[in-house]
């Protein structure tokens, strides 16, 4: 951290200043317990200073650039120097390996390839672990099936809606999850639930792993489950450092949640120190008693700009998407729609998609209304729509939560 703050000051950049106004002139002024007391930066920062006012190393360092995907308002620019890229391999493979990949494996990457990191990350990692890796990239679904059955990898990595997609499809031609050879993927880029991994461990029949990561930090392999991390995700701490703080930006202690922060302890193209990224989650020890030392994190419960307050309650988007796919009547294909249009009394209005497309919608409707007033504290408008009118992602994120705050209703059916 030491040479991470010297870098910053030499750089001369936003970092530098923030840091000299906290009293800080060389590495060498701090520990990793002054932390707390040191600036944040924020995406704002990379915005205000787009595109690459937050480089550190000279331009004739950086051998790539990435950025994200803009989830939220305009896209970052990210540059990377060779070492950077070296050490996003390194925590890729050992992200893959944690899975149990080895050089003997299979990969079949689904992840967009470009400049969203998912693609080139996966890709890194594999070819540094000694694995095959097939660089499929996201869409063109029927080559996807067609390459999956021919080629038979066994490792699978692409968001988890698209996995449920490839899934979904799959069944529909009649071939079942003991016909493919996966056995096991890593599935991350957007949130995703308890319930979903169950819906593609069945489809899919492998064992689905989350990984985590963002653009800024350096892609996906900032944390991963691995088999034996108890549903958590091992975060890469060696090269990530990471805080939570509560919305007053004070750390909260281990297993409470708040907004993930970290620092990038090696990075040199664009390090930063204290990056709030606006993700939830909490933080945990190792598994106690196993070998692997790295502190890990619980899954993204929401982002901090997502987090929906609706007449006072605050509900995260996962915290309904457990709600309504807990229920085996319901399709994992659903769309949250804010409603804004009167300010004073914002509604949800969810669509979701039954299994069974001759089942009882009324019944449905009200059980899941029910459900939701029971775990959230708020009654929703819940419509059962016909199968396929929910909009899926086929490339890029899947989008579960539309504001409508004017016009016509985003999704025909929740008027
Ligand atoms: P953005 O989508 O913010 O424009 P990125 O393409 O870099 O930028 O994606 C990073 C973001 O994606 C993270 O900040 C986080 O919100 C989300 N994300 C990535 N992996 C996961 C995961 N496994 N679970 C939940 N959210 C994730």
């Amino acid at each position: 951290m030491r040479r991470l703050v010297d870098r910053l000051l030499a750089a001369g950049g936003v970092q530098a200043g923030r840091l000299r106004t906290c009293g800080v002139d060389r590495g060498a002024d701090v520990s990793l317990d002054d932390l707390p007391r040191l600036p944040f930066v924020t995406k704002q920062d990379f915005w205000d200073h787009y595109p690459f006012g937050m480089r550190s190393a000279p331009a004739e360092d950086v051998v790539c650039v990435h950025g994200s995907s803009g989830t939220k308002g305009r896209p970052t620019l990210v540059a990377y120097t060779a070492r950077d890229v070296d050490v996003w391999a390194q925590v890729m493979a050992r992200a893959l390996g944690g899975a149990g990949v080895s050089r003997r494996s299979f990969v079949h990457c689904a992840y967009g390839y470009g400049l969203f990191t998912g693609g080139l990350g996966v890709h890194h990692g594999a070819t540094r672990l000694g694995a095959t890796v097939l660089p499929v990239s996201s869409g063109a679904t029927d080559r996807q099936l067609r390459l999956l059955l021919d080629l038979r990898p066994n490792v699978l990595c692409c968001t988890p809606s698209y996995a449920v997609y490839l899934g979904e499809a799959f069944a529909s031609t009649g071939i079942t999850a003991e016909q493919l050879s996966l056995r096991v993927g890593l599935f991350g880029a957007e949130p995703w639930t308890e319930e979903i991994r169950v819906g593609i461990e069945g489809l899919l029949g492998l064992r689905a792993l989350n990984i985590y990561g963002l653009t800024e930090v350096i892609g996906p392999g900032v944390a991963c489950e691995s088999l034996d991390s108890e549903g958590l995700l091992n975060v890469a701490e060696d090269h990530f450092f990471p805080e939570v703080v509560g919305p007053d930006g004070r750390p909260v202690p281990d297993g409470e949640p708040g907004e993930l922060v970290f620092t990038t302890l090696t990075k040199t193209g664009t390090p930063l120190l204290r990056y709030r990224t606006g993700d939830v989650a909490a933080l945990s020890g190792p598994v106690p008693g196993s070998a692997r030392t790295l502190r890990r994190m619980t899954r993204v419960l929401g982002r901090t700009d997502d987090m929906l307050i609706i007449r006072g309650v605050n509900v995260f988007p996962s915290e309904i998407e457990a709600v309504l796919l807990a229920d085996p009547r319901v399709a994992p294909h659903y769309l949250v729609v804010e409603d804004r249009r009167d300010r004073s009394r914002p509604e949800l209005r969810i669509a979701v998609e039954p299994r069974d497309p001759l089942g009882d919608t009324g019944s449905l409707e009200r059980d899941l209304t029910a459900a939701l007033l029971a775990r959230l504290g708020i009654r929703c408008l819940v419509r059962v729509l016909p199968p396929d009118h929910v909009p899926r992602a086929v490339t890029g994120k899947a989008q579960r939560l539309v504001r409508w705050e004017h016009g016509v209703v985003p999704l025909p059916g929740l008027e």
